[in-house]
C-alpha cells in the first residue's frame, strides 16, 4: 500500500491511499478531500478507482470536494462520525468509537476524538506484520501542536490526545495541515530546554525552507517534542503554572491561541 500527500487549498493535505501492487483498476481511498481537483488528478495518475472517502470532521476545508467526487464515482462510500450526521455531504456510513473497517487489505479502527469539533473521528490503520500503524487524525493532532477548541472543551481534547499518545511510537501520523514550523516556534516558548525539541526545530526549519513537507509525523517524536502531548512533564507544568494535567493543557492551548 502507498499513501500520498496531495496539496490542497492554502495549507491542507488530502491523503490518497492505494495499493500500486494491483496495477490499473485498483481501489483508491481518499482522506478529507477539501477539493476534488487534486484527488481526480491523483486517481488518473495512479490508475485507481475511488471506492472510499474517509472524513474526519465536518469543516469545509475537509469536505468541499466530496460532491464532485460522488458525481464522478456514484458508488463511493463516504465515512464519517455518527455525531456529524447532516454535517457531512453524501455521508453513507455513520461511525462510532471502536468501529472496525477493512480497506485495501488493512484493518482500521475508528477513534472518536471530540475537542476540535464534537463529531471528530480519526482512522487508525492497525499495524500488520512489519508494517507500522498509520493514523489519519484530521485536525486533532498536528506537528508540534493540536487543533483549536472550536466546539469541545479542554477536558474532551485532553482525553482525545491522551488516546493518541497511547498508540505505538512508530505510528505514522498523517495530519491535515502543514502547521509544524509555527507550532514548534510556540513550543520553544514553553519547553525551550528540551533538547529534542530544539534539534527538531532546526531540522524542520531547514526542511520547510527547501519546501519539504513535515508529514507524515512520527508519533514517537511528537511525544518527545509536542507540548500538547506533554501536559504531565514538570517543566511544562511550571512554564504555565499548571496545577494538574488539565489546567496545564488548558493554559497551553490558551497561550497558543494568542501566540
Ligand atoms: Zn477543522
Ligand atoms: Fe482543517
Amino acid at each position: 500500500m502507498r499513501i500520498e500527500r496531495l496539496n490542497a487549498l492554502s495549507d491542507n493535505y488530502i491523503f490518497g491511499w492505494w495499493d500500486p501492487g494491483h496495477g490499473g483498476g485498483t481501489g483508491g481511498v481518499v482522506v478529507d478531500p477539501g477539493d476534488a481537483r487534486p484527488v481526480l488528478a491523483w486517481l488518473d495518475r495512479v490508475g485507481a478507482i475511488l471506492t472510499a472517502i474517509l472524513i474526519t470532521h465536518h469543516h469545509w476545508d475537509h469536505v468541499t470536494g466530496i460532491d464532485a467526487l460522488v458525481r464522478r464515482f456514484p458508488n463511493v462510500r463516504v465515512y464519517g462520525g455518527a455525531a456529524d450526521r447532516d454535517r457531512i455531504p453524501h455521508q453513507t456510513d455513520f461511525l462510532q468509537d471502536g468501529d472496525r473497517l477493512q480497506l485495501l487489505g488493512r484493518d482500521l479502527e475508528v477513534l472518536f476524538l471530540p475537542g476540535h469539533t464534537l463529531g471528530h473521528v480519526a482512522y487508525y490503520v492497525v499495524p500488520l506484520g512489519d508494517l507500522p500503524g498509520e493514523l489519519f487524525c484530521g485536525d486533532v493532532l498536528f506537528g508540534g501542536g493540536c487543533g483549536r477548541l472550536k466546539e469541545g472543551t479542554p477536558a474532551q481534547m485532553l482525553d482525545s490526545l491522551r488516546r493518541l499518545r497511547s498508540l505505538p511510537d512508530d505510528t505514522r501520523v498523517w495530519c491535515a495541515h502543514e502547521y509544524t514550523l509555527g507550532n514548534l516556534k510556540f513550543a520553544l516558548t514553553v519547553d525551550g530546554e528540551n533538547e529534542s525539541l530544539r534539534s527538531r526545530y532546526g531540522q524542520v526549519e531547514k526542511a520547510r525552507s527547501r519546501g519539504e513537507a513535515t508529514i507524515p509525523l512520527s508519533l514517537g517524536l511528537e511525544k518527545a517534542t509536542n507540548p500538547f502531548l506533554r501536559w504531565d512533564v514538570p517543566a511544562l507544568q511550571r512554564a504555565v503554572a499548571g496545577r494538574d494535567e488539565l489546567q496545564t493543557f488548558s493554559r497551553l492551548r490558551g497561550r497558543k491561541d494568542l501566540f
